[in-house]
Parts: C-alpha cells; sequence; structure tokens
C-alpha cells in the first residue's frame, strides 16, 4: 500500500481536466504515442464531440520516482452537476485530488463545489493553475485568488499546461509526495466502494471499485450490501489501457470485476462490494439511491415505430443506470415514454443517443420536475407529468423542489443575475466577493425554473462568465397550476405544462404566440388557446394558408422549388399530425422559449 497513490482530478468544465490527463498518461507511458488520441479517458463519441465527460472512468499508472516503482490510480469524474453524486463517489474513493483552475478564468462554481466535497473527504488537495500558455493567461491574480480560496502556500501551486506539457513532472512528483498513501486493513474483511459501472455488450456490466479493506480474489462469492444482491467474482483486474486480469486485488488499490451481470440497475455507484465468507459488518458510508430530478415524454413521431422505441430505451438503460421510463400513453401524440433525467444535460445525451446510436426520430415534451401534491382527501401523489395533476378541487396543496443554487460571476453582472434570479422565484441567502471583481452568490431557487432555459439566459447576461452550481434542498409549498393548451377547441395533453400561478396568464399568452410562430400555416384557420382549468386566459389565430405559396415557384427557378418541398420534407420528419393540425417538435418545446 505504501506505493499506490489514488487521486482525481477536480475542474470547472473545459478547464482542462481531460488534456491534462492525457499528459500524464503520455509522460507515465502507460499509452504508446501510437495508441494516443485525444482525450482519451472521454471514450462515448458524444463526449468526445461535446468536450465533456459523460461517465468517470479510472486508470493505473506505473510511475518510477526517486528509484522506486508507485502504482497511481487516476480516477477520472464527470464534471457537470447532473452528475454529482459520481463525482462524490469517486473523490471517495481517492486520498488526493488535483484541483485545476484555468488561468484564464479563474476559479467557477464547480471548482468549488467540487473542492468541498473533496474537502468534506479529507483529500489533500495539489492546486494546479492550468493553460498558463494562454495569452490571456492572469497567473498572478488567480494565484491570488487560489491562495484566498484554499489557504495554501502560493509555492504549492503548480503552473502547467495540458496543452503543452509543462508542469507534468513536477504533477507526477507532487502526487506522490504530498498524496498520502491509502489507510486500511489488508487483512480485515472485504470493503470495496463501488464507483463507476460500464456495459460491455459481451461481458456485461463491468463494475470498477475501490478496495477499502482487505482484499478481493478471483473466484469469491460475493454480495454488493446495499443491494444485498450475490455474485461469482469471475474476473477481476486493474484498468490500464485495457483491462488486466489479476487473480487479487489488494488492499488500497482500483480494480473491475465482471461477474455475468446483465443489467446496470443492479450495480449501483456508491455500493460496497464484501465476500460471503468474511463479510464486512458495515457498508461504506455516503450510498445514496440516484434520484431522477428532470421528466419528460419521449414519444416515436411515426407512431408505428413504437416497438422500436421500446427496444432503444430497454438497450439504452442497460448502461445508464440514472435513466428511468414507463410507458405512457398521451391523447395527443400516442404511445410513448415517460422518461426521468438526472438533469438537462442529462436529458439531452439519452435523445441524442436515440437518434445517433438507436436511429431514432423522437418527439420530446415539456420537461417538469416532480410535484408532491396532497389532495383533498389526504393522498400525497407524486406528479412528474401534468396530465396527472388532479383536478383544481381536488388538491389541497402542491409542493416543488427547491435546490440551492451557487452562482460565480464577474462583479459588473451581479444586478443583472439578481433580476432574473428573482423574476425565477429565488430567495438570495448569501452574497460573498471572492476578489473584488468575483462575486459568489447563493440563491434558494425551484428546481422548476431552472429546468425552463435558467442557464441560457444566465449565460447571455452575463456573457458567459457566470457559472451555476446547485443540489436540491427540500420541497416547498408553491401556488402551482396546470396550463392547458387547445388548438381549435381539442386540448392538445402534451403541450400542457405546471407553472406558478403568478406567471400563468403571462405564459398562456406567450406560448400562444410562440405556438403561432413554430405551427406552420395550414389550410384552415387554427384558434390557439391557453386555458387554466375551464377558463380561457388567452388566445392567437393561425390565419389560413394562401394557396399560391408554391404556385408562386411555377414557371420560375425550379431549384427554388425544389428547395422549398426539401424544406417541407424535413420539417415532416419532426411532425406529428394532432388531430387535423401538425405540430413541429419546436412546438413541444415552446415553454422553454417563452420571453
Ligand atoms: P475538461 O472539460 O476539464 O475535461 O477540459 P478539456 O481537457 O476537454 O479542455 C477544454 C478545452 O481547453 C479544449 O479545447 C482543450 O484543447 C483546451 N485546453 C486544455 N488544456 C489546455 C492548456 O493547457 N492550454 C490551452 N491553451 N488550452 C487547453
Ligand atoms: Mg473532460
Amino acid at each position: 500500500m505504501k506505493h499506490i497513490r489514488n487521486f482525481c482530478i477536480i475542474a470547472h468544465i473545459d478547464h482542462g481536466k481531460s488534456t491534462l490527463a492525457d499528459r500524464l498518461l503520455e509522460f507515465t507511458k502507460t499509452v504508446g504515442s501510437r495508441d494516443m488520441q485525444a482525450q482519451l479517458l472521454d471514450d462515448m463519441d458524444l463526449e468526445r464531440e461535446r468536450g465533456i465527460t459523460i461517465k468517470s472512468h479510472a486508470i493505473q499508472m506505473d510511475y518510477m520516482y526517486n528509484g522506486e516503482l508507485y502504482t497511481l490510480n487516476l480516477i477520472d469524474t464527470p464534471g457537470h452537476v447532473d452528475f454529482s453524486y459520481e463525482v462524490s463517489r469517486s473523490i471517495a474513493a481517492c486520498e488526493g485530488a488535483l484541483l485545476l483552475v484555468d488561468a484564464s478564468q479563474g476559479t467557477e462554481a464547480q471548482t468549488i463545489s467540487n473542492l468541498y466535497l473533496a474537502l468534506n473527504n479529507d483529500l489533500v488537495i495539489i492546486p494546479v493553475l492550468n493553460k498558463i500558455d494562454l495569452p490571456g493567461a492572469m497567473p498572478e491574480e488567480i494565484k491570488d485568488e487560489m491562495v484566498d480560496l484554499l489557504g495554501c502556500d502560493r509555492n504549492d501551486i503548480i503552473p502547467a499546461s495540458g496543452k503543452e506539457g509543462i508542469g507534468v513532472p513536477e504533477i507526477l512528483a507532487a502526487i506522490v509526495e504530498r498524496i498520502p498513501p491509502p489507510k486500511g486493513d489488508p487483512n480485515g474483511p472485504l470493503q470495496a466502494l463501488i464507483f463507476d459501472s460500464h456495459f460491455n455488450s459481451y461481458r456485461g456490466i463491468e463494475v470498477i471499485f475501490r478496495v477499502k479493506n482487505g482484499r478481493i480474489r478471483k473466484g469469491d462469492k460475493v454480495k454488493f450490501m446495499n443491494t444485498g444482491k450475490e455474485y461469482f467474482a469471475d474476473e477481476i483486474g486493474t484498468l490500464r489501457l485495457t483491462q488486466e486480469p489479476k487473480d487479487v486485488i489488494e488492499c488500497g488499490d482500483v480494480g473491475y470485476l465482471i461477474s455475468g451481470i446483465k443489467v446496470a440497475k443492479e450495480v449501483k455507484v456508491g455500493d460496497t462490494v464484501t465476500t460471503i465468507d468474511n463479510p464486512a459488518s458495515a457498508a461504506i458510508q455516503g450510498f445514496s439511491e440516484v434520484k431522477p430530478m428532470v421528466f419528460a415524454g419521449i414519444y416515436p413521431v411515426e407512431t408505428s415505430e413504437f416497438e422500436d422505441l421500446r427496444d432503444a430505451m430497454e438497450k439504452l438503460q442497460l448502461n445508464d443506470a440514472a435513466l428511468v421510463w414507463e410507458p405512457e400513453t398521451s391523447a395527443a401524440l400516442g404511445f410513448g415514454f415517460r422518461c426521468g433525467f438526472l438533469g438537462m444535460l442529462h436529458m439531452e445525451i439519452v435523445q441524442e443517443r436515440l437518434e445517433r446510436e438507436f436511429n431514432m426520430t423522437v418527439i420530446t415534451t415539456v420537461p417538469s420536475v416532480r410535484f408532491e401534491v396532497l389532495t383533498t382527501k389526504g393522498e400525497a401523489i407524486q406528479v412528474s407529468a401534468p396530465a396527472d395533476m388532479p383536478e383544481p378541487n381536488l388538491i389541497d396543496f402542491i409542493e416543488e423542489p427547491f435546490i440551492r443554487a451557487q452562482i460565480i460571476s464577474k462583479s459588473e453582472y451581479v444586478g443583472g443575475i439578481m433580476s432574473l434570479c428573482m423574476d425565477k422565484r429565488s430567495i438570495l441567502r448569501n452574497q460573498v466577493y471572492l476578489t473584488a471583481d468575483r462575486v459568489e452568490l447563493q440563491f434558494e431557487m425551484p428546481l422548476a425554473e431552472v429546468v425552463f432555459d435558467f442557464f441560457d439566459k444566465l449565460k447571455t447576461i452575463s456573457r458567459g462568465y457566470a457559472s451555476l452550481d446547485y443540489e436540491f434542498m427540500d420541497n416547498r409549498e408553491s401556488d402551482m397550476v396546470k396550463l392547458d393548451v387547445m388548438l381549435n377547441g381539442d386540448k392538445v395533453d402534451a403541450l400542457s405544462a405546471i407553472v406558478h400561478r403568478s406567471k400563468s396568464y403571462e405564459w398562456g399568452k406567450k406560448l400562444c404566440e410562440k405556438l403561432r410562430e413554430l405551427i406552420p400555416r395550414q389550410q384552415f384557420e387554427i384558434a390557439i388557446q391557453a386555458a387554466i382549468g375551464q377558463k380561457i386566459i388567452a388566445r392567437e389565430t393561425l390565419s389560413a394558408l394562401r394557396k399560391d405559396v408554391l404556385a408562386k415557384c411555377y414557371g420560375g427557378d425550379i431549384s427554388r422549388k425544389r428547395k422549398l418541398l426539401d424544406k417541407q420534407k424535413k420539417g415532416k420528419k419532426r411532425m406529428r399530425q394532432v388531430g387535423n393540425v401538425e405540430i413541429p417538435q419546436e412546438a413541444f418545446m415552446a415553454v422553454l422559449k417563452i420571453n
């Protein structure tokens, strides 16, 4: 154990975590230059394209230092707030963390939230000032900021550039010197913390763990303490560029386990592996079930593709344990699924994977949070789809989820951010100047407001400078109402939304205006109405299509005509016929684009 170091890299998105990880792997010759491709740890196509780490990964390196061989386990963590529970479990598997700060950006919301997680787990922090090669780097200012934040010695900060490979030997030396070796009882009962899992279509689920106490041997009969499930450790090993099977993984080390598990759901991040023969008396602390926070309906564009979509959802769920869904029927859209996601990014990822990996064209309905409704009969029910909201006269009260949001911004944007947050029904709880120019704001805020394009607005107001992080707090009583939309008198259930009463009139009006822009004109006039219960609160009229749209092209430019037809055809792909009205996908997301 003396020669093992377990560490992670924590940073705000884009501060250069994956790039630096690549350099560490290269320098320690874990990967030869022939196998090197950018951002090796981000192996899902989607991750590479978007430059974000969706799933965390681990990789082992050998490193010679002062004539002794060390094993370094690098645990990569996803930086996005949707995946903060996974980050917390990865951190719990380490003794130390590299804290990267972009020298041109300074500390951001996720720098701080991840730092707190690391400090709560007693990790040794190695501060790294990254991207010092950038012309816009402000090394001295940002160092001041880091000293303030960490209370560290200025000389402890390692200047680096993952891009140019600057600082890499210094970082590796600091990992060995500053981070303590793992503690634990090598001869005690096995306690291994699961911090990640992967799906492999041939071998089933691969479980990634860190041995906290004891050791695990190939062939051991093991038990996952929180799920209570039992398996044989058919194969165990360490994670290099490829998996290297081993007979035993010792106390303090990181490894993988394969035991023919077929379903991602059986493996819960944060669970503890022990042996049946000599079980640990307790599971490792900190386990919790990840809970979906955002819900939406997913429907096939072609109703005939429902079974294909079910197939795709089932396959997707095999390797995305956080995704939950159940069949749902909409009067407007037919058969589909009500899905639960960790957050908005997770929702986008699922939608994109359905399209890319499974070739499905889907319509996603308005996202919603989960409300707790107490009925007049004294029943408590959970409502995550507007269609399930009971009639107003049957509701005693409604509670909605609140989050604690932390926003870091340049001070010149504070005014704009304050008014945005006030408009989103938030309560300001704290305001701290990190430096003369940077402010940290803390709000209590309804999650429902974050779901509706809060992040985009925050970025616009702050010209991209503000960053956001949040965590769930509690449910609070709120005056919510269900807003329905009718097209020519028919209620379109998939366009309903649950909104706060104080905003409902404004919303209804803007939503109708937006729908009038988005729904293509058709051969007849369409009345677009918004209603709360029986009461119509807004109306717009979409006039009928004039018959001569194509006629304009006749005799004229043929390519223009083809373009127009092509455009219509493309539009078709994501249209749904509801009653006699064609509705495009954008209309189902219109509430997100209001204002
Ligand atoms: P992550 O989100 O923290 O994993 O960040 P990435 O490693 O994906 O890097 C984000 C962006 O910053 C990419 O465009 C990188 O090419 C760039 N980048 C990363 N490290 C450096 C660096 O040291 N210098 C410069 N100039 N750019 C960097
Ligand atoms: Mg990354």
